[in-house]
């Protein structure tokens, strides 16, 4: 055994929950899930939100249930997205009042596939155990799921402070960075069981620990898997945003799933002004793809670009060629399965141009400067054809089509995807 022998990720054992008939845990794929930002209330400006992240590849939606209003607007949502055909299952986010929404809102309760209740808001002192009580009798009786949601921002004080005394009486005191990580999973775990306690059944529970820090999040899911198999929902909440977001949110979540631990993910950014939402499941796919656990969509691999490409053009290639694979897949999801799997090399010179371009399904090598204007295109390892011109962006598109009909869709092959094909000259030659 070397070092060059990595073994296979061998997932944790968890039971298998259903969220609106789709499993989580017991070693089913890694689901991917993500939150509205819309006033749930707004009807139409959530319907669309939903939609939008659910055409993403979102496979379930939170949304948050905060008010009545919000609760009333819960089934008019589902029912409008049945009518458009989304059947994607919505998660409703309760805080402090979901006791009151779940009990006077039934259609609400009845709408969604599960819900989330974050122990750490559902009530102070003599409060907290009978409001929980509540919310879990109404996921006993409207046959629905529950995650349980620490988070260190909304962590439960009182037992937060009643760790904290016993660790100040201890002979060998602790420091509180380590009570703090207990009390996220003495909460979370404590809440689980008393769901199972007033009779929710074990495989109806999920459990989630957010924190803000990669190093907490590590240690507090690790010690989670050590000690309960309830199905793991990842994610670092309050990541950030832009690139700061996505590398926190990748560098946690890629150690813990490399250990097996998490069953469904969500990725936190804080999105730009206007920004896409949408950004949050693809940066969640693009993690499970890039490691190797799912695939979602055609990955582009590109090179960075160097001295030896004085022009962008390689860079609008890659980018127009990423945009038209994630355009299409809507489409060619259902009508060509195993399309989520190719891969399509775009590279900027000769020096790794041929080979990287001759491991993909696909793949283009352009011309660096300085270097004769043409351009080799590669199918499954064989140069078949070689472009030219102005239209190369066009051809190398209409190129990665034929591929997609012929492999995925049993098509008949075109001449582009023949090995060996002599060079086409396109009409205008730039
Ligand atoms: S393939 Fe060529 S252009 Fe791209 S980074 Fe390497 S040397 Fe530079």
């Amino acid at each position: 055994m070397t070092a060059l022998n990595l073994p296979p990720i061998i997932r944790h054992r968890t039971r298998t929950a259903l969220i609106g008939g789709i499993a989580i845990g017991g070693g089913s794929p890694i689901v991917v899930q993500s939150m509205t930002n819309t006033d749930t209330a707004d009807v139409a400006a959530t319907v669309a939100q939903v939609k939008a992240l659910a055409d993403a590849g979102s496979e379930l939606v939170r949304v948050t249930v905060n008010t009545s209003e919000a609760a009333a607007a819960v089934p008019l949502i589902r029912d409008r997205l049945d009518a458009l055909r989304c059947t994607v299952p919505l998660i409703g986010d309760f805080h402090f009042n979901g006791h009151k929404l779940l009990t006077n809102h039934p259609d609400c309760a009845r709408a969604l596939a599960k819900y989330r209740i974050n122990p750490g808001n559902v009530g102070k002192g003599s409060r907290h155990d009978p409001q929980f009580a509540v919310m879990i009798e109404k996921a006993i009786e409207f046959g629905k799921p529950v995650r349980i949601g620490v988070n260190w921002g909304s962590l439960d004080q009182d037992l937060l402070g009643r760790l904290m005394d016993d660790n100040a009486r201890s002979a060998s005191p602790l420091d509180a960075a380590h009570v703090m990580r207990e009390a996220l999973v003495t909460s979370a775990i404590g809440s689980a069981q008393r769901a199972e306690e007033i009779g929710l059944p074990g495989d109806r529970i999920l459990l989630a620990c957010k924190v803000s820090d990669v190093q907490d999040l590590i240690a507090v899911y690790t010690e989670l898997a050590r000690r309960c198999d309830y199905p793991l929902h990842l994610g670092l909440t309050e990541a950030g945003m832009g690139s700061k977001g996505i590398v926190a949110s990748t560098a946690a979540l890629a150690v813990l799933l490399q250990q097996g631990i998490g069953d469904t993910i969500r990725i936190s950014l804080t999105p730009e002004p206007n920004g896409d939402r949408t950004r949050e499941v693809l940066v969640a796919q693009e993690i499970l793809q890039t490691m190797g656990l799912r695939s979602f969509a055609p990955l582009v691999t590109a090179c960075p670009g160097c001295g030896r490409t004085a022009s962008p053009f390689f860079q609008k290639l890659a980018d127009k060629i990423q945009s038209y694979l994630r355009a299409e897949m809507p489409q060619w999801r259902n009508r060509y399965p195993g399309v989520e799997t190719m891969t399509v090399a775009v590279m900027g010179c000769v020096v790794n141009g041929p080979g990287e371009s001759k491991m993909a399904n696909v793949g283009i090598s352009l011309p660096g400067t300085g270097e004769v204007p043409v351009a080799p295109v590669y199918v499954d390892g064989h140069k078949t054809v070689t472009l030219k011109g102005v239209g190369i962006a066009e051809e190398f598109q209409e190129i990665v089509a034929d591929y997609v009909r012929a492999t995925y869709g049993g098509e008949a092959p075109s001449a582009h995807l023949k090995p060996e094909k002599k060079s086409i000259l396109l009409k205008a030659v730039g």
